[in-house]
């Protein structure tokens, strides 16, 4: 069969299809999907909310929407800030303790690194020649031995304030959609949805890109979440709107 040929080994996808790896370390795309989709479901919920429970009064609307994503946005870069951080730090530890380790018994070290080497298939004295020369340099022995022991690189550790700033960003752009219809004048809630679960929808078919799912699927299926939490709150402001509680 000739389809057999073109078939890279290991390849799950389908035949014929460009050689190209998705982004699976993290680059700033992914966060900053998911931070506005995060806001696009809490703030259209919100407003959906909101609406439902006061008869559709646009400034309450806006009023809610904007506070929601003021407190969503901080929140989440306070988390973000708080993981990266903590990350980082631990981070940090081990590689002053490589450093102390490589400083202390060098010879142990260069012989633990030649091991890794010669464990990936290299002749042993040449893993040894290897491991000898990149040892030469404190600095650089830390940054192999960092990379190869825990997959750190310490000059590119992530930034703490630089997760934080971008995910308040992501979160903000993301909440602020839904509020756009009635931002512009508006006071009916159907334009909030449709803007929200299009952007939605779009959010979904982007990570699809870094799974194997379908584009449409992985779009579907964000935007029935978003529609699932805002059928929710919406459930709950009639009901309180309802009881002349709102
Ligand atoms: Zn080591």
């Amino acid at each position: 069969m000739s389809t057999a040929e073109v078939t890279p080994p290991g390849s799950p996808g389908p035949v014929g299809i460009a050689h190209e790896h998705a982004d699976v370390t993290g680059g700033w795309l992914r966060p900053a999907v998911f931070g506005a989709m995060d806001g696009l479901v809490s703030n259209v919920a919100l407003v959906a909310g909101v609406a439902a429970g006061t008869s559709g009064s646009s400034k309450a609307v806006v009023l809610a929407g904007l506070a929601g994503l003021s407190a969503g946005a901080f929140s989440m870069a306070v988390g973000e800030y708080t993981s990266v951080a903590s990350q980082s730090e631990a981070a940090e530890r081990e590689i002053a303790k490589e450093r102390l380790e490589i400083q202390n018994n060098n010879t142990a070290e260069t012989l633990e690194l030649a091991g890794m080497y010669a464990r990936k298939g290299i002749d042993r004295d040449l893993a040894l020649e290897v491991a000898r020369q990149i040892h030469q340099d404190v600095d650089t022995a830390v940054a192999v031995h960092a990379k190869e022991e825990f997959g750190i690189d310490p000059d590119d550790l992530a930034s703490p304030t630089l997760a934080a700033v971008s995910s308040f960003l992501a979160f903000a752009v993301g909440a602020l959609v839904p509020l756009v219809p009635y931002l512009v004048g508006g006071s009916v809630l159907w334009p909030a949805l449709v803007l929200t679960f299009v952007a939605l929808f779009a959010c979904g078919a982007v990570v699809s890109q870094v799974t194997v799912r379908s584009w449409w699927y992985g779009g579907l299926r964000q935007m029935l979440l978003g529609a699932a939490a805002a059928a929710l709150t919406f459930g709950v402001g009639s009901a309180v709107g309802a009881s002349g509680l709102g």
